[in-house]
């Protein structure tokens, strides 16, 4: 039986960044993922496959609506070969599922294709092509996360949906009803809303994305109902059936009064739950919650001290750079240091265009927690760069503490904001005040200008160009 330091169940951006720190750190390190591919939800039906759609109907809706005004002309009609944009994202998929091959390869990790199941808290039983078991001194639970659906819906994956199948569908729905207005369903909801289906999102809270600040639900909803998409906010949905091709979905309003939709294809993006499924965690004594999650402490250590968990499958944001986070911080706990992750400073990207970002507190969780803030707002409009590329929606938005200037939330919306929030997150990780981001040149013309311009409204209301 082949014996290990560490054995990670899981290849999503948990799972092989956890291997690769452990093996950095000296690990001897097995990866075991129950797909021939790795790379997780993330790399093969998540965050790579949905910005690839993102960035191919991005460029059919520039060529089709803003192509003209940059003076360029495209004689003949523009066509979508729909089979050729999902064939490009099935090899941006594969090109980046291979790369992490290639790095356990590099690392002299050992891969175990097949489904993992403890048998105590030391070993392992891997079904594959065959049946085989390892021992492992240290074990991490990296088995991520399975999208989640309402009681009443059956999802058929032909025309009741989830994320998985709207990222290889075959045709270009006419009516694509979404069913929950957070990230998910924005952002392939904005992918066929270019591609020229109608796009209905219903959500049950007054707001989309409503874990982000109010204004930028606010502002994304104006700029995609603008973009077509019709919005059926303080909607409950109480039923959802097919007949043939046709999708009926009934929802109630705040006052009661039913709205029924209908539709070729219905999306249901109304959260995702933790996946443990065959795990058999019961073997080992591992402690899993009501709500399916495995517990663990500060040191992301479960219940059974050799076994650790990451990811999706604990408490938590469900993101890819959450999960990373969590992987080199059991690697080197495991190694004896000391690590730390501030998960207030772990940033929220929608990647719609304008794409959405965010870190640290909004507005109403400062209001909850009774801090007193400040708030910088500038608006993207204002920026030479913005008209230059012509993208003028949004806003960056600074709150800081009112008395020591303490910078303790940034929100953006406009172009290129998922890359700008660094900056935002590099400041408050030293704690910069926003006097501080005030004072630091930004690069001319640039979208970056909008953190400085919103820097300089919060410290002394002297933005410069508003
Ligand atoms: P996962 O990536 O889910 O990986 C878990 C792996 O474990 C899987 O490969 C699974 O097959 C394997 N596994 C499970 N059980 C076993 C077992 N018993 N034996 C062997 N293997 C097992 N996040 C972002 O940060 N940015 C984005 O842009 C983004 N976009 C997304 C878009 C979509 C459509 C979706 C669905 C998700 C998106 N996410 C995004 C979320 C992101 O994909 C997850 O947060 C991330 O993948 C979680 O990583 P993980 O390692 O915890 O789990
Ligand atoms: P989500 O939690 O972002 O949004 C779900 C939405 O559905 C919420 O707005 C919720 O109020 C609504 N909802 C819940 N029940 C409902 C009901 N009965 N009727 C109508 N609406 C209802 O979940 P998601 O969009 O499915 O995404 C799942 C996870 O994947 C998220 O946690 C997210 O972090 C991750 N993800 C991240 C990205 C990214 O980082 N860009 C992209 C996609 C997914």
């Amino acid at each position: 039986m082949s014996t290990y330091d560490v054995a990670i169940i899981g290849s999503g951006p948990g799972g092989y960044v956890a291997a690769i720190r452990c093996a950095q750190l000296g690990m001897k390190t097995a990866l075991i993922e129950k797909y021939s591919v790795l790379g997780g939800t993330c790399l093969n039906v998540g965050c790579i496959p949905s910005k690839a759609l993102l960035d191919s109907s991005h460029h059919y809706e520039e060529a089709m609506k803003h192509f003209a005004e940059h003076g360029i002309e495209i004689p003949g009609e523009v066509k979508i070969n729909f089979k050729k944009m999902i064939e490009r994202k099935a090899s941006v998929v594969e090109q980046t599922t291979k790369g992490i091959e290639f790095l356990m390869n590099k690392n002299k990790v050992d891969v175990f294709t097949g489904m993992g199941a403890f048998k105590d808290a030391t070993h392992i039983e891997i079904t594959g092509d065959k049946k085989q078991t390892i021992e492992a001194k240290n074990i991490i639970i990296a088995t991520g996360s399975k999208p989640a659906t309402l009681p009443f819906i059956k999802i058929d994956k032909e025309r009741i949906i989830t994320s998985t199948e709207a990222l290889t569908l075959t045709e270009i729905p006419k009516h694509l009803i979404v069913i929950g207005g957070g990230v998910i369903g924005l952002e392939l909801g904005q992918v066929y809303r270019r591609l020229g289906a109608e796009v209905s999102v219903v959500e049950y809270m007054d707001r989309i994305i409503p874990t982000m600040d109010s204004a930028q639900s606010r502002e994304l909803t104006k700029v995609m109902k603008k973009q077509g998409v019709k919005f059926y906010l303080s909607h409950k949905v109480s039923a959802v059936s097919r007949k043939k091709n046709e999708i009926t979905v009934t929802a109630t309003d705040k006052k009661d009064a039913e709205v029924t939709l209908s539709g070729d294809y219905c999306l249901v993006s109304v959260g995702r739950r933790p996946y443990t499924d065959g795990l058999k965690a019961e073997n080992a004594g591992v402690k899993i919650t009501e709500r399916g999650m495995i517990d663990v402490n500060e040191h992301l250590q479960t219940n059974v001290k050799n076994i650790y968990a990451i990811g999706d499958v604990i408490r938590g944001a469900m993101l890819a750079h959450k999960a990373e986070e969590e992987g080199v911080f059991v690697a080197e706990t495991l190694a004896g240091q000391k690590p730390h992750i501030d998960y207030n400073l772990i940033p929220s990207v929608v990647y719609t265009w304008p794409e959405v970002a965010s870190v640290g507190k909004n507005e109403e969780q400062l209001q909850e927690a009774n801090i007193v803030y400040k708030v910088g707002q500038f608006p993207m409009r204002a920026l030479g760069r913005s008209r230059a590329s012509g993208d003028i929606d949004g806003f960056v938005k600074i709150l800081a503490d009112k008395t020591t200037d303490e910078v303790l939330g940034v929100h953006m919306v406009g172009a290129r904001v998922a890359d700008l929030i660094a900056e935002a997150v590099t400041a408050m990780e030293f704690r910069a005040s926003a006097e501080d981001i005030a004072r630091m040149s930004h690069a001319h013309p640039t979208y970056a200008e909008a953190v400085k311009e919103a820097a300089l409204a919060a410290t002394a209301d002297r933005a410069l160009h508003i």
